[in-house]
């Protein structure tokens, strides 16, 4: 039983924004403005106004100036795609996103097309993941930028390591198979990329040195897939009815923390590991924007 240490998102991402709110003040010195970032909300899904709302007070605790749009759920693709258009063209913007879900009758890949590489800081659009594939500058996807710089901040050691990720959605487990086998730190690692049709997925997991669950499926990695020693990301997000909280819910990640932990040198908790984090990414690409 290894004695295993958090990866803490929150105390990482603390200490990057505090870099980021340097850089801002620098740039608005520099430029006479700082950072800009808009963020499009469409319709009334309660998470995803929460998400929302945490990116535009980040901003705020950094310095930077934030815009929230919300549109109605009745919302035109065209209304929306005509909105991007604006978005790309406003030159006291340098960054935006669209929050995704969006509405059913909204083609989410559309808009994603839409929006300029220049200010696409969520890093969704094909241009930057092609240059993030090839290693060229471009906006690094939010949630898995933020895994490789807590593994970065804690030192973790990535080279010649088996990394398992499960899950290959285009946000989040993709990216991070590419981001963990490139030739950089941290990276370089041999990987192994596991979705819902891979068999037999505890065998691979318990040959992970570095195990990244973001399946979506709550408590799902339990001790036995886990080898021991294992650096665990949890990047799973879930809420579970709990009545003994004022709340009447607690979150748990991809991974049943209570019982993984102790087989872990590392482990990232939910919450506290990877939400930080992918907020902080969102921040750090919007300055990089600003910068250019
Ligand atoms: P998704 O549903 O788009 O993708 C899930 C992936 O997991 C799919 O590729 C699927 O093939 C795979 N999968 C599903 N069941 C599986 C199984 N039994 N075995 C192996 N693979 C399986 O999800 P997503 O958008 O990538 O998000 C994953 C999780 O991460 C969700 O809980 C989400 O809420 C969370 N998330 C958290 C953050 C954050 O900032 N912390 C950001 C994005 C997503």
């Amino acid at each position: 039983m290894a004695t295993y240490q958090l990866l803490d998102g929150k105390r990482c991402g603390d200490a990057l924004r505090a870099e980021i709110a340097k850089g801002a003040l620098e740039v608005r010195s520099g430029r006479g403005r700082g950072p800009h970032l808009a963020a499009v909300l469409v319709g009334n899904d309660g998470a995803s106004r929460t998400y929302v709302e945490a990116k535009v007070k980040a901003c705020e605790e950094v310095g930077f100036r934030s815009s929230l749009i919300t549109l109605p759920e009745t919302t035109t693709e065209d209304d929306l795609l005509h909105r991007v258009k604006q978005l790309n063209k406003d030159k006291e913007l340098d960054g935006f996103i669209v929050q995704l879900p969006l509405p059913e009758h909204i083609d989410a890949d559309k808009v994603t097309l839409a929006i300029t590489p220049d200010k696409d800081v969520d890093g969704f659009h094909p241009e930057n993941i092609g240059r993030m594939v090839l290693g060229l500058p471009g906006f690094l996807p939010a949630t898995p930028s933020g895994i490789v710089e807590l593994l970065r901040h804690y030192h973790v050691e990535t080279a010649g390591k088996h990394c398992v990720v499960i899950g290959r959605s285009h946000i989040v487990g993709t990216p991070m198979s590419i981001l963990m086998s490139r030739n950089a730190y941290p990276g370089n690692c041999t990987v192994t990329l596991a979705h819902s049709r891979t068999k037999d997925l505890p065998t691979l997991t318990r040959q992970a040195d570095i195990l990244i669950a973001a399946l979506g499926k709550p408590e799902f990695v339990t001790a036995d897939m886990v080898k021991d020693g294992a650096v665990v990301v949890d990047v799973g997000i879930h809420r579970i009815a709990d009545a003994a909280r004022k709340s009447g819910f607690r979150l748990v990640g991809d991974v049943k923390f209570d019982e993984v932990a102790p087989k872990c040198s590392w482990i990232a908790p939910v919450p506290g590991g990877v939400g930080p984090m992918t907020i902080t990414s969102l921040l750090l690409n919007t300055l990089k924007a600003c910068q250019r």
